[in-house]
């Protein structure tokens, strides 16, 4: 019999100002689609061919666009589902410490090589008693106040990560944390390749499913409530979204290498899930005057996208020219070292956003650091 993955969906129907609740199965074998609507119970949508849902974007808690409505999946919709794509996911907290945020790139590249995905990321900089607060457990230890000043003493990236055993993955990729040991023992982990001794080792992996779940609240907390900031400046600065057909292909390592190798300074980093009507308001310049207007609201909001705050002086212009034409094809042809030459691969589909007019800059790092952070 044919594979067939059901999932309760959630849309939001703006015009009737109603939450709806959709049966939404998926057919790996030919990438299709269909919908049934629960409340109803009717079809709302035949069984159609649509390539823009990959199996890998089908897990709890994430949204995607099935022509042009977000849907929230909220539980798996039956038992062969969950047991087939749900039992072994485990959410864990990566947090890449100060010493390294430079090479988040190249750990990003680890992370995805080895089957986990990166559901959440923000860039941010804890206080001293932020910074104790979330390694509590070591508050006896001797190297306790050094471990707490180092990892407040400048920017880290605590990141979700997703995947089967993503726990035991994430800090088995990591190493152990002494420096001596895992030069010796393990020289091709993260902490072996990248990190300095036993304070400076790279990164934090929760060690149990409790503590994951703890320290993802810490920094993502599932209600509104305080959590650690953002670290954009808000001037001198230029907007970049690794859109989220790029981060759904696994290029942010690539694209975040290439933006710091080029030498641009990232000050702000955050993953953002865009609702239709923020995307629209994003681009609201763009409506009437490009006729991608559409395509490109549906792709900023069709899954996870990574913002970036750029700094410099001037560096609107430069980022641009790096970013190259909006047309890949284009790009290729004419200034093929650029971002969308190398990881674009339509008009839409151009890899990333970035601001086109320089006094823009600041109110685009603005709509997502203040407003969508808010
Ligand atoms: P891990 O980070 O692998 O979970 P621990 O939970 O044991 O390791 O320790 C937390 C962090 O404290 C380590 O990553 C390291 O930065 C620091 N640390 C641990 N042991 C020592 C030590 N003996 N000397 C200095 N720092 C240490
Ligand atoms: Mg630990």
């Amino acid at each position: 019999m044919e594979d067939r993955y059901a999932f309760l969906a959630e849309w939001y129907d703006p015009t009737a100002a109603l939450l709806r609740r959709f049966q939404l199965f998926f057919y790996p074998k030919d990438g299709s689609v269909e919908m049934f609507d629960v409340k109803n119970q009717r079809v709302f949508l035949r069984r159609t061919k649509y390539d823009n849902i990959h199996q890998e974007d089908l897990f709890m808690g994430n949204r995607v666009n099935v022509f042009s409505r977000q849907l929230n999946l909220i539980e798996y919709g039956d038992q062969y589902t969950a047991n087939k794509l749900g039992s072994k996911k485990e959410r864990t907290l990566a947090l890449i410490k100060p010493d390294v945020v430079t090479k988040i790139g190249d750990i990003l590249e680890l992370i995805y090589s080895s089957n986990l995905i990166v559901t959440k990321a923000k860039m941010t900089k804890l206080s001293w008693s932020q910074a104790a607060d979330f390694y509590m457990e070591h508050q006896s230890k001797p190297f306790f106040n050094n471990l707490v000043q180092f990892v407040s003493s400048g920017p880290v990236v605590a990141m979700e990560l997703m995947g089967d055993e993503a726990m035991s993955i994430w800090r088995k990729l990591l190493g152990p944390a002494d420096g001596a040991v895992v030069r010796r023992e393990v020289p091709r982990s993260i902490r072996a390749q990248f990190g300095t001794d036993g304070i400076k080792n790279v990164a934090h992996g929760s060690d149990s499913l409790a503590a994951a779940a703890r320290e993802l609240e810490f920094f993502f907390p599932s209600t509104i409530g305080h959590c650690p900031s953002n670290t954009a400046v808000f001037t001198d600065c230029t907007c970049c979204i690794i859109k989220p057909h790029a981060v759904s292909e696994g290029l942010t390592g690539k694209i975040l290498n290439s933006i710091s190798e080029a030498g641009f300074q990232i000050s702000a980093l955050q993953m953002f899930s865009v609702e239709l009507a923020n995307a629209e308001e994003f681009y609201e310049v763009y409506k009437g005057v490009v006729p991608e207007y559409s395509s490109m609201v549906n792709e900023l909001s069709s899954g996870p996208c990574m913002v970036l705050e750029i700094h410099g002086t001037d560096v609107s212009k430069t980022f641009r020219e790096f970013c190259g034409p909006s047309d890949p094809d284009i790009a290729r042809h004419l200034r093929p070292a650029t971002l969308r030459a190398l990881y674009g691969s339509t008009k839409v589909k151009n890899a990333v956003h970035c601001t086109d007019l320089p006094e823009d800059g600041v109110l685009e790092v603005q709509y997502f650091f203040k407003i969508l952070d808010g």
